[in-house]
């Protein structure tokens, strides 16, 4: 590598790249709960920049990290701050914002306990804090994954591999072809990444037995089929839209009863079940077989953390098992057992660092603060005069307008105004506004705010 290597040498040694990147960085943290939410159209016309063919020469790091900084930084959205309801995203918690930052120069790939024995160690760890956290039997594993889609599909892998075993069939070595059938039923509000997780399995989407919901998007549990021993059922625990539950403590006993592997998407939701004054919106979640949870929703870590949960262990590695002749496997935790990647970064050190931080109570905390909010945000927007379509049981809330068109509008004046941010999404055949609370530093000042700039968008379009 010669000249180039010599200049490598010289960053690390003299670390003015690092010092540089941590100035803006800390520029950044110190501007984010002032600055636009969205960023300006002229932000977005000038990331062109990077319109550019990848360079012949090396170019100076510190243009590098200077360039990142002018132009990316301005096209970046406050989804850190308090006032981004799009999606349902999530702030983070600035301990692991600095952990992170701490596992930035580690660069460590737990995927053996070889290969990382910090890595390994947190993981094992967490593991047993989030089985205790979610009342799971203490048998059950733990998968730390980029997020919720990777962990239905891990979840949903290891079902299959289950069910398939049970009759006499294994997938990894047979695959799919003359395979004995799966069922899976689904309620019809089924997030998108069940359905691709379903799709990539093999199980195909036209197989699935839908069940009907009914107002706030919560399965029928009159309306599911008969369940038996080859059926994975898959409930959710926090409708994407309305923030619902499907009533798991009539369905999981049930599926219980028929050795029916349940499959839970609670993505954002789940977190309800580790929250004492909540806990009445999970009850007997626990009866379920696998379990997809985010890090990066309602706990607020940095991207990209989910988790994969399974109390059935030997399904889920088995499923996700991997070997080769240079694998060292030890007595220890090794992490690629659990997840569809070998290498992957080590996103526990951020998930650890934000678990230990909170504890029990700030965690309670932090997801009922989430929720207070969103009762607020309903509150005031009802008082102003906003229809509120969902019950707010957790930390979502669907407006609409008297048409679609004024709803459209309606949003897209909020999203031109951009003290806060939210996004659109349609529900029972209504065009509808989605605010999803998801951050910590979301103030009841940010909420009144954020009311506010819906009362000017309103006044705006019914003027013009
Ligand atoms: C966000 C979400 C997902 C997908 O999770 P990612 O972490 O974005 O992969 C799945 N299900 C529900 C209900 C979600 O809200």
């Amino acid at each position: 590598m010669g000249e180039i290597q010599d200049k490598m040498f010289q960053e690390i040694r003299n670390k003015d790249i690092f010092n540089q990147a941590q100035h803006y960085a800390f520029d950044y943290l110190e501007s984010i709960f002032d600055r636009h939410v969205f960023p300006t159209q002229k932000a977005i016309n000038d990331l062109s920049v990077f319109d550019e063919a990848l360079p012949v020469k090396s170019t100076n790091a510190k243009h590098v990290i200077e360039q990142l900084n002018t132009y990316g930084s301005p096209a970046t959205t406050a989804t850190l701050g308090g006032r981004y309801f799009g999606f349902v995203c999530g702030s983070t918690i600035p301990v692991g914002l600095a952990a992170k930052n701490i596992g930035t120069y580690w660069d460590q790939a737990p995927a053996m306990h070889v290969l990382s024995p910090v890595g390994s160690k947190l993981e094992a760890v967490v593991e047993k804090w989030l089985v205790g956290l979610f009342n799971l039997p203490e048998t059950a594993s733990a998968g730390f994954v980029s997020g919720t889609s990777t962990a239905n599909l891990c979840g949903l892998a290891a079902a299959r591999y289950r069910i398939l075993q049970r009759n006499n069939w294994d997938i990894n070595k047979k695959g799919l072809r003359n395979a004995p059938e799966i069922r899976v039923i689904a309620g019809k509000q089924a997030h998108s990444t069940v359905l691709k997780a379903i799709s990539i399995l093999g199980l195909g989407n036209e197989n699935i037995e839908w069940v009907d919901v009914d107002d706030q998007g919560r399965i029928k549990p009159d309306l599911i089929p008969k369940l038996d021993e080859n059926t994975i059922l898959i409930l959710q625990a926090g409708n994407v839209n309305s923030g619902a539950f499907d009533n798991f403590e009539i369905i999981c006993e049930k599926a219980k009863q028929t050795n029916t592997w349940v499959h839970i998407d609670g993505a954002f939701g789940l977190w309800a079940h580790a929250v004492d004054k909540l806990k009445y919106l999970t009850k007997g979640i626990e009866k379920a077989t696998s379990f997809a949870v985010d890090g990066h929703k309602t706990l607020n870590t940095p991207y990209d953390c989910g988790i994969v949960l399974c109390s059935d262990q030997d399904a889920l590695t088995s499923a996700l098992h991997m070997s080769g002749s240079y694998i060292i496997e030890s007595s220890e935790r090794d992490g690629m057992f659990f997840t569809p990647e070998m290498s992957r970064r080590a996103r526990i050190i951020e998930l650890w660092a934000i678990l230990k931080y909170l504890g029990k109570e700030g965690i309670d905390n932090l997801v009922l603060g989430l929720h207070e909010r969103a009762v607020q945000f309903a509150a005031e927007l009802t008082k102003n005069g906003f229809e509120v379509l969902n019950d707010v049981v957790f930390n979502q809330v669907i407006i609409a307008c008297d048409t679609d068109q004024e709803t459209e509008a309606l949003l897209k004046k909020v999203q031109e105004l951009r003290a806060c941010w939210c996004g659109g999404s349609s529900w029972f055949g209504r065009k509808v506004i989605r605010i999803s609370v998801c951050s910590w530093a979301t103030t009841e000042k940010d909420v009144a705010h954020s009311v506010q700039s819906f009362v000017e968008a309103k006044k705006y379009i019914s003027e013009t």
